[in-house]
């Protein structure tokens, strides 16, 4: 029998995932729950989509539900409510507030007898397992992640937020040099501005003041201040014709020695280099809801992280077919 999986929230990741269960023969799309009026909404592959009131009604159809709101205000109120009543898996990725929104499903799972898992995707997600990974393997050595090249969300509504910015795209760039003395297994103490650049590209207002929005950009504390910034004006057509894309990627980089004269030195690297970000994310969601449904399966309960998660049940095969194929 197949997964019966819910899409919880139609954005991009609500999209990637609908789009991703294509690819799995194990696990079919039940239905997709929005806030929204579901009249509103249509989704490509055709599937029903219910009012997010009704999703309780549904539980006895659903084996998992996958959440695909945002971080900053859907996940740490949807998650919880949500976890008493279906096995779930969200992509947050508000680093410092995973502890407390880690405790917090935990306690609704429990309470449900349902499993969670959070924070998958890849960041937090695939590049916490390679961080952990380094550490185990190499406990003598430094982590590092550079993040791009990509597109910021989160920076790119920050230049939207200056009066006179009409749309911007802002992209993170890793710093090549720094990238390549990490590869070449030097240890530097690396500051923001060493590790990354940030460029712009900024549509604004006719009338708008461009020296002053640049000043602004640039100056802006916590999001560009520490860091080396580009800003390009351009207009609304070159805007959506060359940035209309969410590409990102990164590398997660362990460097490390062994040898009883530490003679002897490693450098792992975990790359990603992706033309969607979201649909990215959504193919690791979709796996984690696999993985938290054979938990459930075995009887467990309560939250877990991509850490807690064996690697086999995030793939379709069998452990018997993926020992003689991949070991
Ligand atoms: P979106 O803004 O596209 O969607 C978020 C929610 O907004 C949707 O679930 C939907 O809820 C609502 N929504 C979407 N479109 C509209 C619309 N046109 N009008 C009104 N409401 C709308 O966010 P993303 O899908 O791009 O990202 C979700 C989260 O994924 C991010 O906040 C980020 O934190 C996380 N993420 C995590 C990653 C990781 O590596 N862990 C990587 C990338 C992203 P509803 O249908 O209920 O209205």
């Amino acid at each position: 029998m197949k997964i019966r999986v819910g899409i919880a929230g139609y954005g991009n990741l609500g999209r990637g995932v609908e789009s991703a269960l294509r690819s799995c023969e194990d696990m079919e799309l039940i239905g997709i729950f929005s806030r929204r009026d579901p009249e509103t909404i249509a989704p490509r592959t055709g599937v029903p989509v219910y009012s997010m009131e009704k999703a309780g009604d549904m539980q006895d159809q659903i084996d998992v539900m996958i959440l695909c709101g945002g971080s900053r205000s859907d996940l740490p109120e949807q998650t919880p409510m949500l976890a008493r009543q279906f096995n779930v898996v969200d992509s947050f990725d508000t680093h410092a507030r995973i502890p407390e929104h880690f405790s917090r499903v935990d306690a609704a799972s429990r309470e449900g007898k349902k499993l969670s898992v959070i924070s998958a995707g890849w960041d937090p997600g695939l590049f916490s397992l390679n961080r952990l990974l380094g550490q185990a393997i190499l406990p003598d050595g430094a982590d590092y992640t550079f993040w791009g090249k990509g597109v910021s969300q989160g920076h790119s509504d920050a230049i939207r937020r200056i009066p006179g910015v009409k749309d911007a795209r802002q992209y993170t760039i890793p710093v090549e040099e720094a990238l390549e003395s990490v590869r070449r297994g030097e240890t530097p103490e690396l500051t923001a501005r060493q590790k990354h650049t940030r460029e712009c590209f900024v549509v604004t207002a006719e009338d708008a003041d461009q020296k002053a929005i640049e000043e602004a950009i640039k100056t802006m504390p916590n999001y560009f201040a520490e860091y080396d910034t580009t800003v390009h004006f351009i207009s609304e057509e070159e805007l959506h014709r060359e940035h209309d894309g969410i590409p990102h990627g990164g590398v997660v980089l362990r460097t490390g020695r062994t040898g009883f004269h530490r003679e002897n030195s490693h450098v792992v690297e975990y790359r990603l280099k992706l033309d969607s970000n979201p649909e990215f994310t959504s193919s690791v969601l979709v796996a984690c809801a696999r993985a938290a449904y054979r938990l459930y399966r075995e009887g467990q309960t309560g939250c877990k992280t991509v850490l807690d998660i064996p690697p086999a049940y995030l793939h379709p095969e069998t452990a018997e077919e993926l020992r003689k194929k991949l070991l």
